[in-house]
């Protein structure tokens, strides 16, 4: 009863902060555009390898989603200086520690970067196989994420994304009062001004097109309510490279050919942006 009282409350403020937000983000937008971006040019990108440290996240049979992720962006970060060479990378982390999701988009605000590029491993939940709880093993596929709204019967991603933030002490004071054990209560991340949206998405889908040119099954650009992307003062993108609980899927990602190949897909689809934008 308690909950559901709270829950109609926390319903009413969200709906009276949207209409307040709807009504007064495009001036704002505007503003902000001519500020943030600093011209059209791609400068400085920050690479995030997802998770870290106590926060291992999902794994599959042979690997931690955090080390995965952490030896993409290193990758990744190296061929963009190879190929980009007027672009500057900045990286969250290159070791093997915890790094609030507050912070990791701290770096790319304080960096004044131009994108900022999250990099994960998906994972499906449990299911009961042959006597024990077992990942799915079937479900496989890339997609990319941009901070947005998401139903919450959709926000199953959201949910495992921003758990990190229960290894976080301060969460309260630094997440506006968001709890991640309530999905109904992501929407604080939705509200936040996404100056960015457009042109999130368009760099989300140039990375889902060159997933694609390598045969990977596409899932999609997806909208989500992810603490990671909500405060990012630039373009800022979240990518699930792979599926570490489908065995085929985890032998590819951490296999050095597997690896080139996203790194390869990910710096295309840099470059066909900064392209865009620059043009
Ligand atoms: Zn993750």
């Amino acid at each position: 009863m308690k909950i559901t009282t709270s829950k109609r409350f926390i319903s009413c403020i969200v709906l009276t902060t949207l209409s307040l937000f709807l009504f007064s983000s495009s001036k704002i937008d505007e503003k902000d555009k001519n500020l943030s971006t600093g011209g059209n040019k791609i400068r400085t990108i920050v690479i995030d390898a997802g998770h870290g440290g106590e926060d291992g996240s999902t794994h599959g049979s042979i690997s931690k989603e955090k080390n995965v992720a952490l030896e993409v962006a290193l990758k990744l970060g190296k061929a963009i200086e190879e190929r980009l060479p007027d672009v500057k990378v900045v990286y969250t982390r290159s070791t093997d520690v915890f790094v609030k999701l507050y912070d990791r988009i701290g770096i790319a605000n304080k960096a004044k970067a131009d994108l900022f590029i999250s990099i994960h491993c998906n994972s499906m939940p449990l299911v009961w196989y042959k006597g024990k709880h077992i990942p799915n093993p079937v479900t496989r596929g890339t997609e990319t994420f941009v901070s947005g709204f998401s139903r919450l019967d959709e926000q199953d991603a959201a949910v495992r994304e921003n758990a990190s933030i229960l290894l976080e002490k301060d969460y309260k004071d630094n997440y506006d009062g968001f709890d991640p054990k309530d999905p109904e209560s992501f929407i604080i991340f939705s509200l936040m001004k996404n100056t960015f949206r457009d042109q999130s998405i368009k760099l989300a889908s140039l990375v889902q097109d060159e997933y694609v040119k390598s045969g990977r099954i596409n899932r999609g650009v997806q909208e989500k309510s992810l603490a990671v992307l909500a405060r990012a003062g630039m373009p800022a993108i979240l990518t699930e490279i792979g599926f570490i609980s489908n065995p085929d899927e985890e032998n590819y990602i951490n296999s050095s050919e597997g690896q080139a190949e996203i790194v390869n897909n990910l710096v295309n689809a840099i470059s066909i942006y900064k392209k865009q934008i620059e043009s």
